[in-house]
């Protein structure tokens, strides 16, 4: 049993949903050539609405609101778009392995699927406690985060926590956007993590201690440079309290996981190259097997800006423009020049809302207003003189342009105080 498209795109996540938007507009395909494989039931969407609307109390995003590409302020495909486009679905489907020689794919139900050219969009996964050696992470009310089912299950567990108390595991992206959704769903919220502050890969201290007090203000315990060792749990299987190393148990109603992501590469190992725990591509986004290309979370590709050094990026903007640049080198490969990707970041709780361009390297200074409800503070990072990076929280749309540009530039800055005087003036008047 087999079928054969000329493209086929492995993954159904956000990068999927922009490649095929990318396919579509380009139009270099005919009916009936292009599909996408993807473990999920629903056509492609954008992930990042489930940390946020999908978890809002009142009114909350649903499907088929938020399915790419309405996050770029796009098109929104539906399933009706990709049958008026030509472009397959094969939905609920898993891929078990791949032939790149061959140019095969072979799905959990004993289908062969063939392609001339294949699009990697396989994202990542959520790590598991179990292989940080805790087990029992299956019980009902542990959540994790990283698809629609997972977020049902939150929301379930949410409803019936009310009043109650939550401890989510993990200082990082989805520790801090899930424990600001259930704070806002009236649940109590202790944050147990390893390093001393949240958030410990991109914020500074100081830019942490912020968010951290402001968290503390909504109600949220932090209990930092601690793990957990293992669960209670009650006669139906359900976790009771957490334990934790320094001995301390902490009393839960449900808890919350995002302890990091690994890329879905496991197909592909032994096949193509792999750097930074990802597929590695050049700059047209084609790895290692000249009819194979790499997007989204899954690929490292080469930063320009950053002299080439190859990073695999875990975000939204990354996996859109990616994706829109492979199906660029695909159908016009003299005309598509090598990606040149400047890496932003970004993330929205309460009623924050920060912006991140460019890398956290170098010496940092920060600017701004770090006391208020309603902020306005940010930080640069320079390093040989030249801006690396730059944060913002409560900035506006002409601020952050003005900031990815002096980041893109490489604008030149010797004197720290002085830009530390000047803050976002700085990249506003360059
Ligand atoms: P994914 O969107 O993960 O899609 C991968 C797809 O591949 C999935 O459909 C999966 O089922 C499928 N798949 C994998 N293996 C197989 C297989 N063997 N067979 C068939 N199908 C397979 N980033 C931001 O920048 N800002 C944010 O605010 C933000 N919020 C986020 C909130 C949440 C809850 C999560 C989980 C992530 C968030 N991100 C955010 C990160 C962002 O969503 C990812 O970077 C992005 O989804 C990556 O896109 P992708 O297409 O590479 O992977
Ligand atoms: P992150 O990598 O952001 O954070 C993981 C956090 O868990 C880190 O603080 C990490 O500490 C900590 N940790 C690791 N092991 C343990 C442990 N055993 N016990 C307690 N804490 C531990 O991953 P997330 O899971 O938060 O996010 C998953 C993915 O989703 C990422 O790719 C992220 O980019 C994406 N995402 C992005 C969002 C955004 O951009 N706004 C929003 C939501 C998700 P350490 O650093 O020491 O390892």
């Amino acid at each position: 049993m087999g079928r054969a498209f000329v493209y086929v795109v492995l993954g159904g996540g956000v990068a999927a949903g922009y490649a095929a938007l990318e396919f579509a507009r380009r139009g270099g395909y005919s009916r009936g050539e292009l599909c996408i494989i993807s473990e999920e039931a629903v056509a492609p969407y954008e992930r990042p609405a489930l940390s946020k609307g999908y978890l809002l109390p009142e009114d909350p995003s649903r499907l088929p609101k938020f399915h790419t590409c309405v996050g770029a302020n796009d098109e929104l495909l539906t399933t009706k778009w990709y049958k008026e486009q030509g472009i397959e679905l094969v939905l609920g489907t898993r891929v078990i392995s791949a032939d790149v020689r061959r140019k095969t794919l072979l799905t959990a139900t004993g289908e062969t699927i063939s392609y001339k050219t294949l699009i990697i969009a396989t994202g990542a996964r959520a790590l598991k406690l179990e292989e940080f050696g805790i087990s029992g992470s299956d019980a009902e009310n542990i959540c994790y985060l990283r698809n629609l089912e997972d977020a049902d299950k939150l929301v379930n567990a949410m409803s019936s926590c009310s009043g109650g108390n939550a401890v989510v595991i993990g200082g990082g992206y989805i520790g801090m956007e899930c424990a600001a959704a259930l704070v806002t769903n009236k649940i109590k919220v202790t944050m147990v993590f390893p390093e001393k502050h949240c958030m410990g890969r991109l914020f500074t201290e100081k830019i942490a201690e912020y968010y951290e007090s402001y968290y503390t203000s909504k109600g949220v315990t932090f209990t930092k440079g601690t793990v957990l060792t293992s669960f209670e749990k009650d006669s139906t299987g359900k976790v009771t309290s957490v334990i934790l190393k320094d001995g301390n148990h902490l009393p839960a109603d449900m808890v919350v996981v995002g302890i990091g992501i690994r890329a879905n590469t496991s197909l592909f190992e032994g096949q193509l190259l792999m750097e930074k725990g990802g597929i590695k591509v050049n700059g047209q986004m084609q790895t290692s097997d000249s009819s194979v290309y790499a997007v989204g979370d899954v690929a490292a590709f080469p930063i320009k800006l950053f002299d080439g050094d190859v990073r695999r990026l875990e975000h939204v903007d990354s996996a859109r423009r990616t994706a829109r640049h492979a199906v660029a080198a695909i159908l016009e490969p003299s005309k598509t020049r090598d990606v040149d990707y400047l890496p932003f970041f970004y993330s929205r709780v309460f009623t924050l809302s920060w912006q991140f361009y460019g890398d956290n390297v170098g010496e940092v200074i920060h600017y701004g207003d770090f006391t208020s409800n309603s902020p306005r503070f940010g930080a640069y990072w320079v390093s040989k003189g030249q801006i690396t990076g730059a944060f913002l929280e409560g900035g506006n749309r002409d601020d952050y342009e003005a900031l990815s540009v002096v980041v893109r530039r490489k604008t030149k800055a010797s004197d720290m105080s002085e830009l530390e005087r000047q803050g976002l003036a700085f990249a506003i008047q360059e």
